[in-house]
């Protein structure tokens, strides 16, 4: 089965530019292809194909040398896009074909990666130290938050917003019967309830949690207040200390139990890819981050999941509590508003529920199976 996998990439300012032309290259190439084989049909009623449309593309390459810019492998598979776009079209799946504007044409395709079985580079491949590489372009960061596994069969490089991404299509064993891909949650994690998950369950912070905390924070500022190296100081310390070891271990047995519940519940279980990028961002949140123990509540469910012959997929969190579940709206909102609202189709739902159904719907564009 074919799988994707997305990591993001991080180009220079010059390389951005010049992946944004060779879109540019592509959606006109795809524009005036289209607009031919309208012209041509019209005209007496030619059927003008995708291999008609790469000769063309030869003579064009010609008169306009800036076309030699972008690899040839990807330009030509822009005449792939338009097919599939016809061919939708006369299934009735989708409209007619459109020309494309700046923002629908956002990604380009590399059939081919790596390097060949004569030991040929394609147009993209991993450089030795293991960045993303191409002659014209030199290398590209990537960001390979997970390992990349099984056969790769085809690259998309694709802008988001400011952002640049390599999705690589994978072939894998096929997963194993036992996962249910129908049997599939997405879980928000959040500060104020612990866990929200995309069917609309919730799991707050155990009570007993909670007092524990407030009692280590208040032995806390006793301690601020205690002058440093005093009897008292050093009895408050170690007050501290096992306070801390206490809150520390409760948490623990809380997000085993949790963890096993939801690993045992589900075949599928989506979380999001907390990068450190995110957290550096906002210095307080981080904190709170790694108190509530996300990362570790993360690793307690990937080998439980993987026990289970289940599998834990982490999305990018980009937008998951911003855009509507329903219709996809962004509603921007600050971390103080609990609630979604969304004036295009009129979704109002928990600001964390909101985002759990988000992951879940990433998790499976992920979990696409091609064939
Ligand atoms: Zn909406």
């Amino acid at each position: 089965m074919l799988v994707n996998q997305k990591y993001e990439i991080f180009p220079n300012e010059e390389q951005k530019k010049m992946l944004d032309r060779w879109l540019q290259y592509c959606r006109q190439t795809y524009n005036s292809a289209l607009l031919d084989k309208e012209r041509k049909y019209r005209k007496n009623k030619e059927n003008y194909n995708r291999y008609d449309m790469q000769r063309q593309q030869t003579l064009d390459k010609k008169r306009y040398p800036f076309l030699k810019e972008v690899p040839s492998q990807p330009l030509q598979e822009v005449f792939v896009r338009l097919k599939k776009a016809f061919d939708s079209f006369f299934r009735k799946d989708t409209k007619y074909p459109k020309q494309k504007k700046y923002k629908d044409y956002t990604s380009m395709t590399f059939p081919q990666f790596g390097i060949n079985e004569k030991g040929n580079r394609m147009a993209m491949s991993f450089s030795d130290n293991g960045k993303l590489f191409n002659t014209k372009l030199g290398e590209i960061d990537i960001l390979l938050h997970r390992p990349l596994e099984g056969r790769m069969k085809q690259l998309v490089l694709k802008r988001q917003g400011k952002r640049w991404y390599a999705i690589f299509c994978v072939e894998r064993q096929a997963i194993p019967t036992s996962i249910d891909s129908n049997n599939a949650v997405g879980i928000d994690v959040g500060l104020n309830k612990y866990a929200v998950l995309s069917n609309g369950l919730e799991y707050d912070n155990p009570r007993f949690l909670r007092k524990k905390e407030k009692q280590l924070k208040k032995a806390q500022r006793k301690l601020s207040k205690k002058k440093k190296g005093s009897a008292n100081y050093i009895r408050q310390v170690q007050q501290v200390r096992q306070f801390h070891e206490k809150v520390a271990n409760q948490r623990k047995d809380f997000l085993h139990k949790l963890s096993y519940n939801l690993a045992k519940d589900y075949s599928v279980i989506a979380v999001e890819n907390l990068n450190i990028r995110n957290m550096v961002r906002n210095r307080k949140l981080s904190k709170s981050i790694s108190d509530a123990g996300w990362g570790m509540f993360r690793n307690m469910l990937a080998y439980k999941c993987e026990k289970n012959s289940g599998v834990l997929i982490k999305v990018e969190p980009t937008f998951t509590s911003q855009d509507c579940s329903c219709c996809n709206n962004r509603v921007k909102k600050s971390l103080s508003i609990r609630t979604h609202i969304c004036k295009k189709c009129g979704t109002v739902l928990d600001r964390d529920y909101n985002a759990a159904i988000n992951i879940l719907q990433k998790a499976k564009e992920e979990l696409l199976v091609i064939n």
